[in-house]
């Protein structure tokens, strides 16, 4: 993997190139009218990218209208290499780290992978929201868990309810992870509501999938959830060395982007397409 911008830059093939990528993200099967599904269109050249004018409705659109990514006045190359970073599953990439990679000012930075952590979130994609089916371990991981802990949950621990699926192989293939709130927590177990309101939302229906034990305690999770447990604690690990300082408030996010990345690279390897998909299809407002 290209470490610098210029290589990634490089590697692509240029701008035009960047913008022909997102352009096959958005439209996979070839460019489609948002108003009325005609397949033809002008191409109107512009300063800043592309538009195209649908020849039955005259509706114009270009590859980021309706998108966050809409009117950004930072390259769409600096986005696509802010989500290859994203995407690499051994270089985490930071703020800062992104500022001085691309030279843009912090608060650039920050806004750009904070919306597409957003996107992640948000995404309607089975690689965040899909279901575990088969052979799955599921149980409680606590975020930030303080060493001297005591009964009760502490002011920066966060109680995720956590998944995996295995293939027949005994290989893990796909994995959940849900914020559980106070509510849904008795000192430091999860309760059956929030075991039920976990299975509900992440694993498969099907009856063999819904006997699956969810372990209510981080204890026994560690002691009967082998894969699980050490998937959790590696992905804690990397959020922590990469972002240092994550508040309660953002977790999800980068829980989001985190279970993003593992599902993507295990379903096809194409994790920065899977990304740029997302966030073309997500609904946030639009970029300043
Ligand atoms: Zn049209």
């Amino acid at each position: 993997m290209s470490d610098s911008y210029e290589a990634f830059l490089l590697e692509q093939g240029g701008e035009l190139a960047c913008l022909r990528f997102f352009f096959h993200c958005r439209w996979p099967s070839g460019y489609a009218c948002p108003q009325c599904g005609f397949r033809e269109a002008y191409t109107i050249a512009t300063r800043r990218m592309p538009l195209f004018e649908c020849t039955r409705c005259h509706y114009q659109t270009s590859v980021t209208s309706g998108t966050f990514l809409e009117g950004t006045r930072t390259p769409l190359s600096k986005w696509l290499y802010a989500m290859h970073r994203l995407s690499d599953p051994s270089s985490g990439i930071n703020a800062v780290q992104l500022t001085q990679l691309i030279r843009v000012t912090y608060k650039t930075a920050y806004a750009m992978l904070d919306k597409i952590r957003q996107s992640l979130l948000s995404t309607e994609s089975d690689l965040r929201s899909g279901s575990l089916s088969g052979s799955i371990e599921a149980g409680l991981a606590i975020w930030g868990r303080e060493k001297l802990s005591s009964l009760e949950l502490g002011d920066h621990e966060q109680p995720v309810a956590a998944g995996v699926a295995c293939d027949s192989a005994g290989q893990p293939v796909q994995i959940a992870l849900m914020e559980v709130s106070r509510s849904e927590m008795l000192d430091r177990t999860m309760t059956p509501m929030g075991c039920h309101r976990f299975k509900s939302r992440f694993v498969s229906p099907d009856p063999a999938s819904q006997k699956t034990t969810v372990y209510r305690s981080k204890y026994l999770t560690k002691r009967h959830c082998k894969t699980l447990a050490s998937i959790c604690k590696a992905g804690f690990k990397r959020i922590q060395d990469t972002y240092h300082g994550v508040s309660l408030r953002n977790l999800g996010k980068y829980l989001a982007e985190f279970t993003f990345r593992w599902n993507a690279l295990r379903k096809d390897g194409q994790c920065l397409r899977h990304m740029a998909v997302a966030c073309l299809s997500s609904r946030l407002p639009v970029h300043a």
